[in-house]
């Protein structure tokens, strides 16, 4: 297990008018990575970014997010009006703006459809298990909010209590958040939790089933973190979504 340097580091901040660019840019570039990825196919998934004035950079309604320029991007406030006379902003804008309201801290949200991660909800299977030590450790378990209709209200509110207490989130039958203190560390997290999602789908289909790992295995784990300097929110140590909480 290694946790090495962080490369997800927040660069220096330079003046607004840089900022905004190199947002830009950044959300072209994750916007590529998960279309590559096959994280999001055709116009799916929607991914911002919170800038120091406290607007929001993201990805504009109906745009395959594998192809943006950095001029197709919509610039918000937080209430999700469209400022400097921009593209109108992605319909799940509502996903964005709970999380940010909801989490002072987070800077970027990636919202996308892991065909893995989807697949799992559908056939019922708990990504809340501690069953990888890496995910057990940072993450914690992946919970997962009730099915709610896309494009109305009813999918922001289905995860607000779960984005208050948990980085990584599924809807059910739909897709992923992923928050983060920036954008590339908003995606690291769409990776560990894609990764993990088939790593389950194997052993699924070779054995047809999953076991966690036992609570003492888990504790021991839990207790790395400090050492180890992991002080990201985990849903295993604050019960965020899962029994019991
Ligand atoms: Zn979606």
């Amino acid at each position: 297990m290694s946790y090495g340097p962080d490369t997800t580091a927040t660069p220096a901040a330079g003046s607004a008018h840089e900022e905004l660019a190199r947002g830009r840019a950044a959300l072209c570039r994750i916007g590529a990575l998960c279309y590559q990825r096959n994280y999001i196919v055709g116009a799916d998934g929607n991914l911002s970014m919170r800038l120091s004035d406290g607007s929001i950079l993201i990805t504009p309604a109906g745009a395959m997010k594998g192809f943006l320029e950095p001029q197709h991007l919509a610039h918000i406030d937080i209430e999700g009006r469209t400022l400097d006379n921009g593209p109108k902003a992605s319909s799940e804008v509502g996903i964005h703006l709970v999380s940010y309201k909801e989490r002072p801290d987070v800077k970027a949200v990636v919202h996308t459809h892991p065909p893995h991660a989807v697949a799992m909800t559908i056939a019922g299977i708990d990504l809340s298990m501690p069953v990888i030590p890496e995910i057990i450790v940072t993450i914690g378990g992946i919970p997962t909010a009730p099915y709610a209709t896309p494009g109305t209200n009813e999918l922001p509110e289905s995860i607000r209590a779960l984005v208050k207490c948990s980085d990584v989130m599924m809807m059910q039958n739909h897709g992923a958040v992923c928050l983060g203190k920036n954008l590339m560390d908003a995606y690291k997290k769409l990776d560990m939790l894609e990764h993990t999602a088939k790593i389950l789908w194997l052993a699924h289909t070779v054995a047809g089933g999953v076991k966690p790992l036992p609570p003492e295995a888990v504790a021991k784990l839990l207790a790395t973190r400090g050492p180890l300097g992991i002080g990201q929110v985990n849903t295993l140590e604050n019960r965020c979504g899962l029994p019991g909480r």
